[in-house]
């Protein structure tokens, strides 16, 4: 037998990856204290938490998840449809539609899950499916696996999106973006996205996995900051893991899109429902995020604190108002060495390589957080500026 053999060949793609300096490391965190982290025993400030409200360690959040650990054990022991779906998941569905201002919602275990469950119930072979080229992964992949053709725009490009959608007009289409792009930070052309689709009959997906609880009145999302609803946006994705502090996702719309979901979303059928305790404090990581202020208006304090100190010291960020706020390095391997150099001064801020993001365009993510303080920021900056000369 001639066959390829699949070990082998995983073995090999590993060694070009190294060769290519672009393998990637799993580290071990030992403690997270506030902001800062443990990592090989070392205490490091982070700027890589997607934390962003500064809820995952909320005392409330905690109380909340043992709480409902107490009352419903830890795990959900079944899927949705086969008695996994738990008063607790009924109750943080209602309260995330009324938050985003959609009839319905329903929960999905990851984001990543969510976009294949949404994208494979709605698409069919030969539909087409527009997305933006720095869309995440999980869009990507929900797309491909859905067996729609799948064309990609330009980035944040509404006549590249048109030209998309032109060329197969009389196909069903869907058109997915990021609300906030994870390694950008910056924000989707909603309006004109949704004018758009409204013009070619196509529906809209936003994933706001980065907006919802930092932007839009009440931390509703990027979707609400542009003040469009479920008409403009009919399938609205967000996830639980990086504002609210907790995991999984949800997406939110009408009704008939809820119904239709529950009944062909597989990654949503197909698995285990989220621990009943991770809604409970969902719940109420949802009501700290849209009911203190504070947080967003700290960290919209913290992002301009930044950005003008980067200015100050002739760093330059990529354009972004979000927590988001890349330093576009380029080179691979410098991108490495400017996060390591960076460690040894006590600043845990990841270098984001290909394939992650496109050859050339290496970075640093910084991501701020409420936990931050200005002293925090400007001592990055400082080391920064210093790593960086
Ligand atoms: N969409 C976007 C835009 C994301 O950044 C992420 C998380 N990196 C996901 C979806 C996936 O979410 P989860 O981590 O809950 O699987």
């Amino acid at each position: 037998m001639n066959r390829p053999d699949l070990l082998a060949r995983l073995a090999h793609s590993q060694a070009e990856r190294a060769e290519a300096g672009l393998l990637r490391r799993l580290r071990s965190v030992e403690q997270v204290q506030g902001p800062h982290i443990v990592v090989g025993g070392r205490r490091l400030l982070s700027f890589a938490s997607n934390d962003y409200l500064g809820l995952a360690q909320h005392p409330r959040l905690v109380e909340a998840l043992c709480t409902a650990a107490q009352r419903w054990g830890v795990g959900a022991t079944a899927a949705h449809l086969l008695g996994g779906h738990r008063a607790e998941h009924e109750e943080l569905e209602v309260a995330l539609a009324a938050w985003t201002g959609r009839e319905r919602a329903l929960l999905f275990s990851s984001g990543y899950a969510a976009n294949l469950g949404v994208l494979g119930a709605l698409l069919r072979d030969g539909d087409l499916c527009v997305q933006d080229k720095l869309n995440h992964a999980s869009l990507i992949d929900a797309s491909r696996l859905s067996g729609a053709t799948l064309k990609r725009y330009v980035h944040n490009d509404v006549d590249s999106a048109q030209r998309q959608l032109q060329t197969l007009p009389e196909q069903a289409a869907l058109l997915a973006s990021d609300g906030v792009f994870s390694m950008d930070g910056d924000i989707a052309p909603l309006r004109e996205l949704a004018t758009l689709c409204r013009a070619h009959g196509a529906l809209l997906q936003i994933d706001d996995a980065h907006g919802l609880g930092v932007l839009g009145p009440e931390g509703a999302g990027s979707v609400a900051e542009a003040g469009l609803d479920q008409t403009d946006v009919p399938v609205l994705m967000a996830t639980l893991g990086k504002a609210l502090g907790v995991a999984g996702a949800f997406v939110a719309g009408s009704a008939s899109l809820i119904d239709g979901l529950v009944q062909f979303a597989r990654a949503h059928i197909y698995t285990t429902a989220m621990p009943p305790a991770l809604a409970a404090a969902t719940r109420v990581a949802l009501d700290i995020a849209r009911f203190e202020p504070w947080r967003r208006e700290r960290l919209q304090a913290l992002i301009r604190h930044l950005r003008h100190g980067a200015e100050c010291r002739g760093l330059q960020l990529l354009p972004s108002r979000t927590a988001i706020q890349p330093l576009l390095v380029g080179d691979s391997t410098a991108a490495l060495r400017l996060a390591q150099a960076l460690e040894a001064q006590g600043y845990y801020v990841p270098a984001i390589r290909p394939p992650t993001v496109a050859a050339g365009k290496a970075r640093l993510r910084i991501a701020l957080s409420a936990l931050h303080t200005e002293a925090m920021v400007e001592g990055l900056l400082d080391s920064l500026a210093a790593v960086r000369a």
